[in-house]
């Protein structure tokens, strides 16, 4: 029994040992691709609610990894938080898709950021910067927040978005219906657009209640004069019930998934959605 004891410490202290040594790997490979050329950038049309036209690309990370292939943002992004790394990835994304994106030239530009990354002290001139730099119309650019950055520390964050929005920047707030504190948040904070979560899409042609909760989700949106944008619109049926609600953008796999710019270049050219 002694031994045994023994022999299952030592395989847990090992495993332990191989999950900091995978932990730090793992870190340094992303570190790695941040400052090389490691990460893409994927870009989800945001159409009109009749789907007939592109208003709007939301930028989506991508990790380019030389033996685990493509690796989704769900996977890295929390390491990148957790090990200080979202502050350089977040600046990469951000000037990438800003300039990229100059050359859409009647489109918004879509960019997520990490609560961490707008409590940053530099954040305003960083950003401000960013845009110069790339020659985008600050009107042009959308950042994506979730409500977590306005629990965090709602005085700081109020500040950097008015600032920002002072000088044209628009700000969404993303996954909404998901958080604790979500209307409380969207009285309080000056977003131009709200952005539904797609899991409140997903029921809506199953479940009444669902679409009753919608319908008030939107017309709530609508009343604060606020753009509303459905996420994860999958069906037309889907599409039907959101333009009959009032949803003014729509996104999701329907219309289109996350493409490279050149196939952006291809929808706009063309005017087909597929
Ligand atoms: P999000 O901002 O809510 O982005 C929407 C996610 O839903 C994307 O997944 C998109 O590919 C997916 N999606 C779009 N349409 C549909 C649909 O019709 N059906 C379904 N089932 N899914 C759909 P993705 O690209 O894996 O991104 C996941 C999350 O990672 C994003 O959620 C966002 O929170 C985060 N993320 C992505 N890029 C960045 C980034 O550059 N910076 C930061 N900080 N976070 C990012
Ligand atoms: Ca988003
Ligand atoms: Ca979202
Ligand atoms: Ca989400």
């Amino acid at each position: 029994a002694k031994a045994n004891g023994r022999n299952d410490y030592c395989f847990f202290e090992s495993e332990i040992d191989q999950t900091i040594q995978m932990r730090k790997l793992v870190e340094d490979e992303l570190r790695g691709a941040i400052e090389g050329d490691g990460l893409e950038l994927a870009y989800q049309p945001i159409v009109s609610a009749d789907g007939s036209k592109v208003l709007a690309v939301e930028a989506l990370v991508r990790w380019r990894h030389p033996v685990r292939g493509l690796i989704g943002p769900g996977e890295f992004i929390p390491i990148a938080e957790e090990r200080g790394l979202i502050i350089p990835l977040g600046e990469s994304v951000l000037r990438r898709a800003c300039t990229t994106g100059a050359r859409w030239k009647d489109l918004t530009i879509a960019v997520n950021l990490s609560a961490l990354h707008v409590l940053q002290a530099d954040f305003v001139e960083v950003v401000a910067r960013i845009l110069e730099e790339a020659g985008l119309d600050p009107k042009r650019l959308e950042i994506e927040l979730t409500e977590s950055v306005l629990v965090e520390d709602p005085v700081t964050a109020e500040r950097a978005i008015n600032r920002l929005r002072d000088l044209g920047v628009r700000f969404a707030l993303d996954d909404f219906g998901t958080g604790y504190s979500s209307l409380l948040y969207l009285r309080r904070f000056a977003f131009d657009t709200i952005k539904i979560d797609r899991t409140f899409v997903q029921d809506i042609d199953a479940s009444e209640h669902a679409s009753i909760l919608l319908t008030s989700i939107v017309s709530l949106g609508r009343t604060l004069g606020r753009t509303v944008t459905a996420e994860g619109v999958e069906t037309s049926e889907q599409q039907k019930l959101l333009q009959l609600m009032g949803c003014t953008q729509l996104q999701g796999y329907l219309f289109s998934k996350p493409v490279s710019p050149n196939e952006i270049d291809g929808m706009l050219r063309t005017d087909v959605l597929n």
